[in-house]
This record gives C-alpha cells, sequence and structure tokens, in this order.
C-alpha cells in the first residue's frame, strides 16, 4: 500500500476517534488518524474531569487526552494534527483529502464530535474551565451550595438547571424570550423546583470575573436595562452542534445532523462507520464515545476482514 493509502482512516481526535485508533492499531490495521488542528475535542476546554473511570483523583481534559493519544501512539496509530477539507465516499478505496493532499482507505471510522453551543462573547472564552461549563453532568459537583446560572430555554437548559439544584443553593435560568422551547414536562419540573429562579426576555452580556467567574451581567432585552447577577458558575446550555458539514449529502442524517447508525457504528455507506458525539445527542460524555469508538474499531476490523476472505475483495476495492 501507498503511504497515502490505508486499510483504515480515522477522522477525529476526540475520545471517541483515539479509541478507535487504539484498537484498530492493536488488531495490526496501522490507522492514519486524522485528528485536527485543534485535536483533543471538547475535553480541551474542560478543567477537572472527575467522572472517568480509572482516575480516581480525576485528570485534567487535556491531560486525559494526551493520554488517550499516547496510548493509541504506542501501538502504531500514526496522526496528521490538520483537518479534512473534503471526503468522497462514493467509491473504495474512499477518498479523504487535507486541502490538496489525498489519502484513501478502505473502511473509514467518522468521530469527529460535536461542539456546544457558546454564547459567543470574549469572557466567556477566557472564563471556560474557571466557571464557564458545556456540561452539567461533568461539572455540577464543583458548585456544592454555590450560585449558578444556566443560560437556555430548551430541555437541555431544565435538564441541566434541575440536575444542578442537587448541588448548588441557587440557579437562575436567563433566556432569552418569554416562551420555552422545552418540553411541557421539563419545563413544570424546573418550575416545581424553589431553587430555581427565572430570569425571561434577557442575554448574559458579559461573564464577570478575572479568574474565575463572580457573575453575569445581563441585559433586559425590553428595556436595555443592564443588571449584574452575582454566580460562582455559567452554564451554557444552548445545544450543540454535530462537526458533520464534511459528511453531507453522502452520510445519511437525521434532521438536526447527526450521523445515522445502524446495526452497531454502520453508516448507509458500506465501510465507514461512526462513532461518539457525531452520532450521540443523548449521552455526549468522554465514556460513551471511548465506548463507541471501540465499537467503531471492531466494527470496521471484522468488515476488512470479511471483504478480505472474498473471491472478488481486491476487485471491490483495489489498492495502490
Ligand atoms: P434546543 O432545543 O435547540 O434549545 C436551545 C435553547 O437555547 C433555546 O431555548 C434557544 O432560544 C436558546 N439559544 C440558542 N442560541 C442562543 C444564544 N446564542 N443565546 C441565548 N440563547 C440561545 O437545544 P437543547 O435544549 O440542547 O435540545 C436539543 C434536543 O435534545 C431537543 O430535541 C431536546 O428535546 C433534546 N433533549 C432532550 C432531553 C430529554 O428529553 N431529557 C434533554 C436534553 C435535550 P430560543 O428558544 O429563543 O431559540
Amino acid at each position: 500500500m501507498g503511504e497515502n493509502s490505508r486499510e483504515l482512516i480515522i477522522i477525529g481526535g476526540g475520545p471517541a476517534g483515539y479509541t478507535a485508533a487504539l484498537y484498530a492499531a492493536r488488531a495490526n490495521l496501522e490507522p492514519l488518524v486524522i485528528e485536527g488542528f485543534q485535536w483533543g475535542g471538547q475535553l480541551m476546554i474542560t478543567s477537572d474531569v472527575e467522572n472517568y473511570p480509572g482516575y480516581p483523583e480525576g485528570v485534567l481534559g487535556p491531560e486525559m487526552m494526551k493520554d488517550f493519544r499516547r496510548q493509541a501512539e504506542r501501538f502504531g496509530a500514526e496522526f496528521i494534527s490538520d483537518d479534512v477539507t473534503r471526503v468522497d465516499f462514493s467509491e473504495r478505496p474512499f477518498r479523504v483529502y487535507v486541502g490538496e493532499e489525498e489519502y484513501r482507505a478502505d473502511a473509514v471510522v467518522v468521530a469527529t464530535g460535536a461542539n456546544a453551543r457558546q454564547l459567543g462573547i470574549d469572557s466567556e472564552r477566557t472564563l471556560q474551565g474557571r466557571g464557564v461549563s458545556y456540561c452539567a453532568v461533568c461539572d455540577a459537583a464543583f458548585f456544592r451550595e454555590k450560585e449558578i446560572v444556566v443560560v437556555g430555554g430548551g430541555d437541555s437548559a431544565m435538564e441541566e438547571a434541575t440536575f444542578l439544584t442537587k448541588f448548588a443553593d441557587r440557579v437562575t435560568i436567563v433566556h432569552r424570550r418569554d416562551e420555552f422551547r422545552a418540553s411541557p414536562i421539563m419545563l413544570d419540573r424546573a418550575r416545581a423546583n424553589d431553587k430555581i429562579e427565572w430570569v425571561t426576555n434577557a442575554v448574559v452580556e458579559k461573564v464577570l470575573g478575572d479568574n474565575v467567574v463572580t457573575g453575569v451581567r445581563i441585559r433586559d432585552l425590553s428595556t436595555d436595562e443592564l443588571t449584574d447577577l452575582p454566580a460562582d458558575g455559567l452554564f451554557v446550555a444552548i445545544g450543540h452542534d454535530p462537526s458533520t458539514e464534511l459528511f453531507v449529502g453522502q452520510l445519511d442524517m437525521d434532521e438536526q445532523g447527526y450521523v445515522l447508525t445502524h446495526d452497531g457504528t454502520a453508516t448507509n455507506v458500506e465501510g465507514v462507520f461512526a462513532a461518539g458525539d457525531v452520532v450521540d445527542h443523548i449521552y455526549r460524555q468522554a465514556i460513551t464515545a471511548a465506548g463507541m469508538g471501540t465499537m467503531a474499531a471492531l466494527d470496521a476490523e471484522r468488515w476488512l476482514t470479511a471483504r478480505q476472505g472474498h473471491p472478488h475483495a481486491a476487485l471491490a476495492a483495489p489498492r495502490d
């Protein structure tokens, strides 16, 4: 096989991609991981991770991703720290492009993840991991007996706010309208919780604090009035976007853009598998993504083995 031709290419460098790489490397598939320029995924903007089994003292998100990567590398996975710019899954071998460079593979694992939507203000970025969070399940325990602001009016915001009340003394939901997108049952549950307060028709203008969050400045959309709310944490719960633009028109997706899979991690294109947050809008945890990465590597390996045993395999997928 030529330098740019592989049995397996993995697109994405988060928990799903690196775990798929670990399993594939240990199955002697010599996977090429095109991990993205900003490899590591969502854990790179997290500080302490305390819910990943095997780290009893917790671990910093970026450290954990380095460990994942190093472990896959130890067994022979190779990495390209650049972004895939185009794919062509219309025939095998599949083509994956990084700029002008073309890579070919008999099988592909798509593990490009998803991004939590951000408010898009500078102070939010500066205080990420220092009180600004995008995952209540991950970070709620750091806010015992604290005051928290949750932004959003959908099911995620209701669920996160309700969950946070197990730890925090007070949770204020700030929503930009006075109608909610959340389902009535989730909204009612949050409304019945006396630790939750509501500020509607308002947006967060600035996150306050130098090194850690000390409050948020909110703007009332009807009066333009600014108010500073003291808070120890800001949870942004305004939805997620799967990173799937590359695959539009090639992989089947649901209406929100998540890749659809069947029979484990198979996609509509035979030989292309998908794992992690790019298919999962429910659990979204590092551990579930890693588990799916394992499934995708095993599925790809079995599929490749079955094809190689087929008398016409060489015809179906000519190699360089
Ligand atoms: P969502 O339904 O898209 O809601 C996003 C919310 O954030 C909306 O209220 C939106 O306001 C607000 N928002 C968006 N951009 C904003 C911005 N820049 N500034 C301020 N507010 C902004 O997202 P989601 O809540 O994550 O839910 C996604 C899907 O998962 C939904 O289908 C939901 O039902 C499902 N889900 C289900 C459960 C459950 O059943 N347990 C839990 C979580 C999520 P507007 O309303 O004004 O647009």
